[in-house]
């Protein structure tokens, strides 16, 4: 079912569990992240924004995430990410998204705060809730590059964002990047620490493909509630893309797209396990 409201983020965050949130591009992969969530009974969340819909376009990427996550039989947000538009965030609001995310983090903190607030309200009196960002999480959405922390989120600057704006969750830059990195990536767990101390809505992690696993569970205990995955579900399409064409001649669509379906399934539904734990109060509501 398509799940509305962000409570399910706000029980992750109590629970110190995590949902993913993974960014689709095709029927393929919306079929591979709804299919992970009902194989593991847990959240999960399809990402169709600004950088999927510049492949097949919004209204048909859009709509088949939102038919997939109607019809599935686990609980399944369907998320606009990292959109700086307003006319695009009003548009999948109408389309009938769950939540939205206004990226403010390159503009001024009063800029940032002043359309963040818009949004909300905007988004709010319609149902969807929204994520916001705070310090800049470096790196390239769509593609691997080498990429490098910068610009951190400072936890005096997060209280006073989330409480002026009443945004539902917020996106913190924790040393994490976009795509893989050339260099090992560490997350500043400590800075986290005292974000979370100040800041009681459900923190979200971006770029955290290639992460250490130990290390995104500690996160995922110290606030984390919503962990974005890109880069990961990627390799794998590709990946089994490559491997079935080979196999198959060159011309089976079907093989092709059952094996890259299968793949990124596979990808998706550890992700799930990994920030539910295995004993979790969450994990245990949720079958
Ligand atoms: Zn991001």
């Amino acid at each position: 079912m398509l799940d509305r409201g962000p409570e399910a983020l706000q029980r992750a965050r109590e629970h110190g569990v995590a949902i993913p949130g993974f960014t689709t591009y095709t029927l393929e992969s919306t079929r591979a992240i709804c299919d992970a969530g009902t194989d593991a009974s847990l959240p999960v969340i399809l990402q169709a924004g600004s950088s999927s819909f510049s492949g097949v376009g919004r209204s048909m990427l859009a709509r088949a995430a939102l038919t997939m996550a109607e019809e599935s039989p686990s609980p399944v947000g369907v998320h606009l990410d990292h959109s700086t538009d307003l006319a695009e965030i009003r548009a999948c609001i109408d389309l009938g998204y769950s939540s939205v995310m206004f990226d403010g983090s390159h503009r001024s903190f009063e800029e940032n705060v002043s359309l963040t607030t818009q949004v909300v309200a905007e988004a709010h009196a319609r149902g969807v809730w929204v994520e916001a960002e705070l310090g800049a999480i470096a790196g390239d959405e769509n593609a691997s590059s080498s990429a490098v922390a910068s610009d951190l989120t400072s936890p005096e600057a997060a209280a006073e964002f989330v409480e002026r704006t009443g945004v539902d969750a917020l996106a913190v830059a924790i040393g994490s990047v976009h795509g893989i990195s050339d260099h090992p990536i560490h997350l500043d767990l400590d800075l986290l620490g005292r974000i979370a101390q100040v800041v009681s809505i459900p923190l979200v992690l971006h770029g955290a493909s290639g992460l250490d696993d130990e290390e995104l569970r500690v996160a995922v205990r110290r606030g984390i509630a919503k962990v974005n995955f890109n880069a990961d579900l990627r390799r794998a399409y590709l990946g089994a893309l490559r491997d079935t064409i080979d196999l198959a001649g060159g011309d089976d669509v079907v093989a092709a797209q059952r094996a890259a379906i299968q793949a990124m399934k596979q990808v998706a539904y550890e992700k799930l396990r990994l920030l539910a734990g295995d004993t979790s109060p969450m994990t245990e509501e949720s079958r």
